[in-house]
């Protein structure tokens, strides 16, 4: 996608291709309406999937609102398969909407049965808090962390909940960062509304620290929003989805190269946001969560797979192993292990924020497409774009080597923890 003056340095082919490395075979990308048209907007990103090597879906961020708009967010949901909108309460000045255009959206999504989905951060808040650091000299990386804290994640999402619960419409909370917000979305749950919360790799497993290091470069990779917290957070976060407060992991994966990100080497809010994760999100949520007991097995696989296909609407095509579903399989043994490096991933960003961590299991190499008659053995990934549909019926199967074996369609794959792999992706 195009953001913060540059576009990302992954595009379908080369997201696609780490999300198959890491065990994931199908995600939902964010379309950015193209000069506030949805219509202009998806048939761009048509294009762009053009380049695609697996399964995806779209949502759609509204950034304005008139009639048109109103009126294609029909066309999108009845005509285009698009079921999900996005709307930005961040980003002073460029995709940010106020609390009088989510109120349309809400209205809107409740009128179409789509779902809304909101960053949760007060956009007017952060622009102060911005504006302070630059005074006080903060110029590096860590004023992105102390410019937008965790209460401006907190009242975001507090207020889009309270705003969808008047409206009677159900919510989605994308990437949740924080207690704050993760305390909200419990509250609403608790009292039962119907919000969903949504953690991601970086929130789950990093802390701001990064954010300090000396080396811009490497503070800089860090910088995303809501920002990566301090330590605890990302604890909290693994306490409720383990606890049902959360209901699914996805990655918000939007990686910028460190040129890219040196477009902020004097002011910290020219650097791009985003963070790599689509090719790590399954060997992370294993190693943090499983190995840890915090989840079981079968919770993994709802966590990161089975939950992302029902809320969406792709369940039981996507998300289980049943007759008719695609066979999107994956097989991980977790008597493997993983290291993790920009030197070996598959996204073309130069960097990697989960630079050097180790840990347990690890899918394997074989991504096996009957469809096209590609077979791509041992590790190696797709050379070219394949042909790949929207949302659409493919046979992908991503095997450990040692249990490499052909699938046939319909075979019925004994395995503890098959699963189908759904994550959302900016590409
Ligand atoms: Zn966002």
């Amino acid at each position: 996608m195009e953001f913060m003056g540059t576009e990302t340095i992954d595009d379908f082919f080369s997201g696609q291709a780490a999300a198959l490395a890491g065990g994931t075979t199908m995600h939902i990308d964010f379309v950015i309406p193209a000069n506030g048209s949805l219509s202009a907007g998806f048939e761009t990103y048509l294009g762009k999937a053009k380049r695609s090597c697996m399964d995806y879906g779209f949502h759609m961020a509204i950034t304005k609102w008139d009639e048109t708009v109103s009126r294609e967010m029909e066309v999108m949901v009845k005509e285009k398969g698009i079921n999900s909108f996005k709307f930005f309460l961040a980003y002073k000045g460029s995709l940010m909407i106020n609390d009088e255009l989510l109120l349309e959206g809400f209205k809107k999504c409740k009128s179409l049965g789509a779902l809304a989905m909101v960053h949760a951060e007060n956009g007017d808040a952060v622009f102060e808090g911005q504006k302070r650091m630059i005074e006080l000299g903060i110029t590096g990386p860590e004023g992105h962390a102390l410019s937008r804290p965790p209460v401006l994640e907190g009242e975001a999402t507090a207020r889009a909940i309270r705003l969808a619960g008047f409206v009677n419409t159900p919510l989605y909370i994308v990437h949740v960062m924080s207690i704050d917000a993760m305390e909200e979305i419990a509250k609403a749950r608790k009292s039962g509304q119907r919000v969903i919360g949504e953690p991601v790799a970086s929130g789950l497993v990093l802390d701001d620290s990064g954010l300090w290091d000396p080396d811009f470069d490497t503070a800089a990779k860090f910088v995303m929003s809501p920002p990566i917290r301090a330590p605890g957070h990302g604890k909290a976060l693994q306490a409720a989805l383990s606890t049902g407060v959360l209901q699914l992991v996805g990655t918000d994966h939007c990686t910028f190269n460190s040129t890219q990100k040196a477009f902020g080497i004097d002011d910290f809010r020219k650097i791009p946001n985003g963070v790599n994760g689509v090719e790590e999100r399954m060997h992370l949520v294993w190693d943090t969560m499983v190995e840890s007991g915090q989840i079981s097995v079968t919770d993994y696989v709802r966590l990161t797979s089975t939950e992302c296909a029902r809320i969406f609407n792709i369940y039981p095509r996507k998300g289980a192993i049943l007759p008719g579903s695609d066979a999107d399989v994956i097989i991980f043994n977790p008597n493997s292990s993983f290291e993790i490096s920009a030197a070996s991933h598959h996204s073309r960003s130069d960097t990697n924020v989960y630079e050097g961590r180790r840990g347990k299991t690890s899918p394997g190499g074989k991504t096996w497409r009957s469809h096209h008659a590609a077979l791509i053995a041992d590790g190696s990934l797709p050379s070219k774009a394949l042909p790949s549909r929207l949302t659409d019926v493919r046979y992908i199967a991503v095997m450990s080597i040692a249990e490499a074996h052909l699938l046939i369609p319909g075979e019925v794959i004994r395995t503890s923890h098959g699963s189908v792999g759904t994550t959302h992706m900016s590409l």
